[in-house]
């Protein structure tokens, strides 16, 4: 299972300022009666920006089911979303600039590439 490899959001503590939590997607306190947002915005902009699930549908739609390495289109269930740099060198596994598409086949052959280079 892949999603094993990356933190979830119930991972993530909030910073606490003066005794207060602050929302864990921007710098305003946690509104009363809250847990962990300001505000539902927040709670769904940091869902979306932490759940693997919408960063997939989001860098899809962004990168237009496009192979980044061979450059052929794709259905969904032919591509995989890859991390540039791989996630074991510590690299935030959410960081969109990080990820590009890669059908199956041209995923295989860079994760080779990566053990053989070592990374
Ligand atoms: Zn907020
Ligand atoms: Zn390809």
């Amino acid at each position: 299972m892949i999603s094993l490899r990356f933190p979830r959001i119930s991972d993530y503590e909030n910073q606490i300022v003066n005794g207060k939590r602050v929302c864990r997607n921007c710098d305003v306190f946690v509104s009363v009666g809250r847990r962990h947002y300001c505000s539902d915005d927040c709670m769904l902009e940091f869902n979306q920006n932490h759940d693997w699930y919408f960063i997939r549908k989001a860098i899809l739609k962004r990168d237009k089911y496009k192979c980044s390495i061979c450059l052929k289109r794709s259905k969904r269930s032919n591509l995989d979303v890859d991390h540039i740099i791989p996630v074991r060198k510590g690299i935030d596994p959410f960081n969109k600039k990080n990820l590009r598409l890669l059908c199956k086949d041209c995923h295989k052959a860079k994760t080779k590439l990566d053990v053989y280079a070592g990374l």
